[in-house]
């Protein structure tokens, strides 16, 4: 018989989330630009990328400006494996990885001997929050039985601890072949995640107790009266989002897996349930569609209910010309470390080359 178990023995939800909110704060929003100040910070990066052979590679998540610049200069967009994949593969000299600090430190893991910059290094990820290395390390070491697989969204540390590092599009595949070992898996860091796969592989899994905090948001009462008002749409969703949420989700996938479903799905009309950021490169790859963000909580929820992760949003245009100047954010993984946590994250890649997968993943 499967076994599925959140563990208790750390910290709860509701005290990371109290830190989140904490942060969120005392959290400066990037301020609004006018349209010459924001032309003249565009210019003042081109000319700094260039000067300094960078690439800027962004997240789906991040601000349309960041998503257009990285395009017209070459760079890239995409989910956080891809990008640290591009990095891998450019020939340029300094990386700026617009996202989330586990983004920056997965691009300086497989590419050590490049320059990984980030508009801000307080962009951080409830996740990886959630999952500090000490609590975590000591939970493995209570459960030796178990594999240790874990999400993409998680420190170098963490991943250095863990057998397999996976993201949302391989995870089902990874988890269904060590199901197939006879192998049982300890499970982090997200619960709604990891909550799926069992549901969907029936593999033994105990669970680490966290969730991303946009998507935790998303709620089911809510969709269901926003089907009354769209009865034609379909509905696609991060399979971060709770497990009620996802019961009613006609596709459920990562971000590229989403954006591939708005191309291929009949619906003219799409409800999403995941960062809306996702939704500029929804509008281009589906321009004739409309899109439809799925409610959240309200005002009293975290992340104040945006639908749109607050750490996505401190990578600005300011924060990127002062780091390229100034060299300011720079990511630096302890070189041991680094390649303990490459094993677990070659491990993927190679799983996913021999079983003729793309690896995608999402945040
Ligand atoms: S959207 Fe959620 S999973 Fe992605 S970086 Fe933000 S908090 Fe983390």
């Amino acid at each position: 018989m499967a076994n599925i178990t959140v563990s208790s023995d750390m910290d709860s939800l509701a005290a990371d989330l109290a830190v989140v909110r904490e942060f969120l704060d005392r959290a400066t929003p990037p301020q609004e630009l006018s349209d010459s100040e924001r032309d003249r910070l565009l210019r003042q990066i081109k000319e700094l990328m260039q000067s300094r052979n960078a690439k800027l590679v962004a997240h789906y998540y991040t601000d349309s400006l960041l998503q257009d610049l990285a395009e017209e200069t070459d760079g890239f967009v995409g989910d956080s494996l891809e990008m640290a994949r591009y990095g891998r593969e450019s020939d340029a000299s300094v990386l700026i990885v617009a996202g989330v600090k586990f983004m920056g430190e997965s691009a300086k893991i497989l590419s050590p001997d490049k320059t990984v910059l980030m508009p801000t290094l307080e962009a951080t990820c409830s996740l990886d929050i959630a999952c500090p290395i000490d609590k975590f390390s000591a939970f493995c070491d209570q459960h030796p039985d178990r594999t240790v697989v874990v999400y993409a969204n998680t420190s170098a540390a963490v991943k250095a601890r863990s057998d397999w590092v996976v993201t949302s599009s391989i995870a089902l595949e990874v988890v269904e072949h060590l199901m197939e070992r006879g192998e049982k898996i300890l499970w982090a860091p997200d619960k709604h995640l990891g909550s799926y796969i069992q549901r969907t592989t029936g593999a033994d899994m105990l669970l680490w107790d966290a969730a991303c905090i946009v998507h935790e948001e998303f709620k089911s009462r809510g969709l269901k009266a926003m089907l009354q008002m769209y009865p034609d749409a379909a509905v696609l969703a991060h399979p971060e989002s709770p497990e009620a949420v996802l019961n009613i989700a006609d596709v459920i996938g990562s971000t590229t897996q989403i954006i591939n479903a708005a191309r291929t799905v009949p619906n003219e009309q799409i409800i999403v349930a995941t960062d809306k950021g996702i939704f500029h490169k929804l509008q281009q790859v589906a321009p004739e569609k409309q899109f439809i963000i799925a409610p959240t909580a309200g005002d009293d929820a975290t992340c104040r209910s945006c639908a749109h992760c607050p750490w996505m949003a401190m990578n600005s245009l300011q924060a990127m010309v002062d780091s390229l100047l100034n060299n300011t954010n720079e990511i630096h993984v302890d070189v041991e470390l680094g390649k303990r946590a490459m094993v677990p994250l070659q491990r993927m890649l190679d799983f996913a080359a021999e079983n003729a997968l793309r690896v995608k993943g999402k945040a």
